[in-house]
C-alpha cells in the first residue's frame, strides 16, 4: 500500500506529491493527464518569481520536479471510486484497486463552455476564462463578459478598471449576481449590461474581433466589436466520481478544513476541486502542500494494519 496516494496531476496534485515524497514516505499519483488546466494556458504571469512562463513549459518543469522524488506516477488512469475500510481504497476505471493510508483528491475543475462557433478557435486568442490571469492583456480594449452570475459580474467590475468598455451578456432576463455586485456594476460608466442575450458566435481573423448574440425577446441579431471575450458561466469541479463517498457542497466542491482534510478520515483534498475561495495555480500549489502535510501528520498519528 501507499502512504499517500494523490489523485490528479495538476498544480495541486504535483505539489502534494512533492511535499509527501520529501517526507520519505511511499507516494503514488493517479493522473489522467499530467499538467491539468495549466496545459491550456498560453502565457502565465502570476506565478510569483517567474514573471512569464507558458503553461506546457511550467508543467514540464513541475513533472521533472516530481520525478526527482521517485513518486510512482500512474498516467492515463482515471480514479472511479474511493472508500475507506482498513485502508483507503481507490478503484481505477481500468479495474485496478489501489490501497493507501491516506489519499489526496486533486482532480481540479473545468470551465463550462458556451459551445458556440469560434469559442475553440479563439481560445488564448482573445477568449479567456480567468480575469485574474488574462485581464491585463485587454488593457484599454473593448471586451465582452458572457455570464451575469457572481463570477461574471466580478469579472466585469475587475475588467472595467482596465479595459475601455465592458459588455456583459446575460442569457436570462436579469443578472443573477448578488445585489451588492450589481449595484457596484451599475455605478460604472464604461459597462453595458445586455440581458436576454444568447451568444451566437465569436468571430475574428487571427484574434477575436467581434461577438454576435441574438436578443431572445426580439429575435434580432447584434454584433459587438470586441477584442476579448471572457466566458464565465461556471467552474465545474471534477468530483462526480466522489458522490456518495466524500461530502460535497451543493456546487460539487469538496469542503476542506485548514489541514486540507475532508469529512472522511485520511482523505484530504486540494486545489480547484475544493471549496477554496479562489482558483489559481499558486493557490492550488499552496493547498497541495497543506494537504500533503496534513496527510503526513495523519500517518504518524494513526496505526495501520
Ligand atoms: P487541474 O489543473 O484542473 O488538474 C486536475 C488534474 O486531475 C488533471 O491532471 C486531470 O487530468 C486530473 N483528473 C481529473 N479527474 C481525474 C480522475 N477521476 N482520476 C485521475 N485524474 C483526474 N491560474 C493562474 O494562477 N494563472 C493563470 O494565468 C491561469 N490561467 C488559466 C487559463 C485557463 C484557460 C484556465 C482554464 C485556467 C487558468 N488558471 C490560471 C487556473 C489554474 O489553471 C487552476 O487554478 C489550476 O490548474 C488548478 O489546479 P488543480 O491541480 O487544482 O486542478
Amino acid at each position: 500500500p501507499f502512504d499517500v496516494l494523490v489523485i490528479g496531476g495538476g498544480p495541486a496534485g504535483a505539489s502534494s506529491a512533492i511535499y509527501a515524497a520529501r517526507k520519505g514516505i511511499k507516494t503514488g499519483m493517479v493522473v489522467e493527464t499530467f499538467g491539468g488546466q495549466v496545459l491550456e494556458t498560453l502565457g502565465i504571469e502570476n506565478v510569483i518569481g517567474t514573471p512569464y512562463v507558458e503553461g506546457p513549459q511550467l508543467m514540464r518543469q513541475v513533472e521533472e520536479h516530481v520525478n526527482q522524488y521517485g513518486v510512482d506516477i500512474m498516467k492515463g488512469q482515471r480514479a472511479k471510486s474511493i472508500r475507506k475500510n482498513e485502508w483507503i481504497e481507490v478503484e481505477l476505471e481500468n479495474g485496478a484497486q489501489l490501497k493507501s493510508k491516506t489519499a489526496i483528491l486533486a482532480t481540479g475543475a473545468r470551465w463550462r463552455a458556451i459551445n458556440v462557433p469560434g469559442e475553440k478557435e479563439f481560445k488564448n486568442k482573445g477568449i479567456a476564462y480567468c480575469p485574474h490571469c488574462d485581464g491585463p492583456l485587454f488593457k484599454g480594449k473593448d471586451v465582452a463578459v458572457v455570464g451575469g452570475g457572481n463570477s461574471g459580474i466580478e469579472a466585469a467590475i475587475d475588467l472595467a478598471g482596465l479595459s475601455k468598455h465592458v459588455y456583459v451578456l446575460e442569457f436570462l432576463p436579469e443578472l443573477k449576481a448578488d445585489q451588492v455586485l450589481q449595484d457596484k456594476l451599475y455605478q460604472l460608466d464604461n459597462v453595458t449590461v445586455i440581458t436576454n442575450a444568447a451568444t451566437k458566435e465569436i468571430t475574428g481573423s487571427s484574434h477575436v474581433e467581434a461577438i454576435t448574440y441574438t436578443d431572445r425577446v426580439t429575435n434580432e441579431e447584434h454584433t459587438l466589436d470586441v477584442e476579448g471575450v471572457f466566458i464565465l458561466i461556471g467552474l465545474m469541479p471534477n468530483t462526480e466520481w466522489l458522490q456518495g463517498s466524500v461530502a460535497l457542497t451543493e456546487r460539487g466542491e469538496i469542503p476542506v478544513d485548514k489541514h486540507g482534510a475532508t469529512n472522511v478520515e485520511g482523505v484530504f483534498a486540494a486545489g480547484d476541486c475544493t471549496d477554496s475561495a479562489y482558483k489559481q495555480i499558486i493557490i492550488s500549489m499552496g493547498s497541495g502542500a497543506t494537504a500533503a502535510l496534513g496527510a503526513f501528520d495523519y500517518t504518524i498519528r494513526n496505526e495501520f494494519p
